[in-house]
């Protein structure tokens, strides 16, 4: 199978499979691309481990609550707040009349207590640690929710706005990372019946700023996230598709999480990108779903 894509199969999924917008990084899917995201997600459920709680989360969350998380701290560039109009309404109609000279309407934006979500993860730690104490085999979660971020690339795969699908786990140490370990192993069995080349690679996350490589380096040294590979754009820098995160205690430490033994509890995330899942898959069998190998459509339920 080769693994470099087609310039060709490249543009058709960028303007085609997918449709372009005025934004960058933002696209319409259509309905082929939805059948795709709906056979993963259907796959993604299969291995749903037993007793996991479901939730699912709009594209928006409470401002407080992200910045209690400490992504300000970590990922201020990446982060979309909503802003709504203040001011009074003759204020406000001369801005959008473009009567107010020298101003604009976006002039009369404030935030409010709402941010975009850039992570499903954020929002389950809270809703659990409300509950009190959690066992230390583990509380698991399947979550997914609509992500923004404000990426500055829009290469195919990189979009502002993107659908995440992950499992967690709240629990002991030990029970935190085991989990993140049989999700490595259980990802690339799925991308194996996915019949994608991938890799299965240590990681770090875009840490903002110079600080920010220092983090990155010791996220890599103390293996705490790894990423599941895919060429799309091209084999020397392939896109990662799903990761495997060990947060040791910060989400536990922040949210005052705590196992029925009195310990700071762990937290552990599996995290599926079901776009660029959904882009690997076209870029590895092309845009025919009926051309696609009897295994993976099977897999996808198609
Ligand atoms: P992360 O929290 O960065 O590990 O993201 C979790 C998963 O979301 C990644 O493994 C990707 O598959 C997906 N993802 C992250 N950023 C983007 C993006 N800009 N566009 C599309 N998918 C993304
Ligand atoms: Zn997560």
């Amino acid at each position: 199978m080769p693994t470099q894509v087609s310039a060709e199969r490249l543009e058709a999924i960028t303007s085609s499979i997918l449709q372009p917008t005025a934004a960058n990084g933002v696209q319409g899917r259509t309905g082929v691309f939805e059948e795709v995201i709906a056979g993963l997600t259907a796959m993604i459920t299969r291995h749903r481990p037993d007793g996991a709680e479901v939730l699912r989360f709009p594209p928006v969350m409470s401002r407080a609550l992200l910045e209690k998380s400490g992504y300000l701290k970590s990922f201020p560039h990446l982060l979309g707040c909503v802003s709504s109009m203040t001011g009074t309404e003759s204020k406000i109609r001369a801005l959008i009349e473009g009567k107010a000279s020298g101003q604009e309407w976006v002039d009369a934006l404030a935030a409010t207590d709402l941010v975009l979500t850039p992570a499903a993860c954020y929002q389950v730690y809270p809703i659990i640690a409300a509950r009190g104490d959690v066992p230390q085999t583990g509380v698991i979660v399947d979550v997914e929710s609509y992500c923004f971020r404000r990426e500055a690339s829009s290469e195919l795969g990189r979009m502002q706005a993107f659908r995440m699908r992950e499992y967690v786990c709240i629990g002991a140490p030990e029970t935190a990372l085991a989990f993140r370990e049989s999700w490595k192993a259980k990802a690339e069995q799925m991308a194996n019946q996915l019949g994608v080349p991938f890799t299965l690679a240590p990681a770090s996350d875009p840490f903002f700023g110079r600080a920010g490589k220092l983090m990155a380096v010791n996220q890599v040294e103390q293996a705490l996230k790894f990423e599941l590979l895919i060429p799309v754009n091209s084999e020397e820098a392939p896109t990662a598709c799903m990761s495997f995160n060990y947060h040791q205690d910060h989400f536990g430490t922040t949210w005052g999480l705590r196992t029925d033994d009195g310990a700071v509890a762990h937290t552990a995330c599996s995290a599926f990108g079901l776009d660029r899942l959904t882009i690997a898959l076209f870029a590895t069998h092309g845009l025919d779903l009926e051309a696609w190998p009897g295994h993976v459509r099977e897999a996808l339920s198609l």
